[in-house]
């Protein structure tokens, strides 16, 4: 049997990629992966179009989200494996959730008004097909509009966790993104580690209920890579990893980048299960 690979972190149009649901089941497709989570930001619109495509192209789809949390003005992403998303209640925190992302969105309008750059949040809405907005979109206009030569300039420039442009505030607590996880049967995972280097944070947050540890990113060095592995083993952590893929959103496809062994997502699948 030839070995099995599987990519756990994808965006989607739902979210800040550039690729439609069924963009990323062909292009997973072309690069022989076996099964794929799509992991949209506060979103989980693209699981069931996707599950739909899946039978078609013989491609596992595990239902999963990436929920954006905040610690002390630091921004914290928890992955969810095997979640319910058809959960009623999730659905109605999800939406609280975007609510909040459009009241952001007109804050940091304003503020980037304030700093000449002149952006229409229809154009957003548009970008993100009814998901989840945010700074990829601005971004992304940014890039359209002539404002920036890329999309690096624009974070460094505008709106980056430390740029003028940045508003925060918005995200529910790195604890309550577990606790909801939890709730619908999935497996809390904290997302990209290495990009923050909070181990003090993330072994705290394993009393609240996290289970694991995205190992393989495209923002980890091998030294990171090790260092969480390390992490994992000694506190009993689940490991995942995947491309983190927005399309061409982030300006070169990751899709193909990050492929984890199936294994991986066996575990994942029987402490689901527990
Ligand atoms: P938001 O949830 O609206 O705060 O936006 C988060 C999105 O912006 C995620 O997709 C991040 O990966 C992306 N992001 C954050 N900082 C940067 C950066 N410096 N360059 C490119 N993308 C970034
Ligand atoms: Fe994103
Ligand atoms: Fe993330
Ligand atoms: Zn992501």
């Amino acid at each position: 049997m030839p070995k099995k690979f599987a990519d756990l972190h994808i965006h989607t149009t739902l979210s800040d990629s550039t690729f439609s649901p069924k963009e990323v089941i062909e292009r997973a497709k072309e690069h022989k992966l076996s099964a794929i989570a799509i992991t949209d930001h506060d979103c989980v619109d693209a699981i069931e179009p996707a599950l739909q495509l899946a039978e078609l192209y013989g491609i596992e789809i595990i239902p999963a989200v990436e929920l954006s949390s905040e610690d002390n003005d630091l921004e914290v992403h928890i992955l969810g494996y095997f979640i319910d998303w058809r959960d009623k209640r999730f659905a109605y925190e999800l939406n609280e959730m975007r609510k909040r992302r459009i009241e952001r969105m007109e804050k940091m309008i304003k503020k980037l008004k304030d700093h000449g750059v002149e952006i229409n949040i229809e154009s957003i809405f548009k970008l993100s097909q009814c998901g989840s907005i945010g700074r990829l979109h601005i971004a992304q206009a940014m890039l359209k509009g002539g404002y920036v030569k890329n999309i690096k300039e624009a974070f460094r420039k505008y709106i980056g966790d430390k740029a003028p442009c940045y508003v925060s505030g918005f995200r529910i607590s790195p604890q309550e993104a577990i606790g909801t996880i939890n709730r619908i049967g999935g497996i809390a995972v904290f997302a990209h580690p290495g990009t923050l280097k909070k181990e003090d944070l993330l072994l705290d947050l394993v009393s609240d209920g996290l289970k694991g540890i995205e190992v393989y990113h495209p923002d980890h060095s091998q030294a990171d890579i090790l260092h969480y592995l390390k992490i994992a083993t000694k506190y009993k952590l689940l490991v995942t990893g995947g491309s983190d893929c927005h399309g061409f959103g982030k300006e070169h496809i990751l899709l193909g980048s990050v492929r984890i062994p199936y294994e991986f997502v066996e575990e994942l699948k029987d402490a689901a299960k527990r």
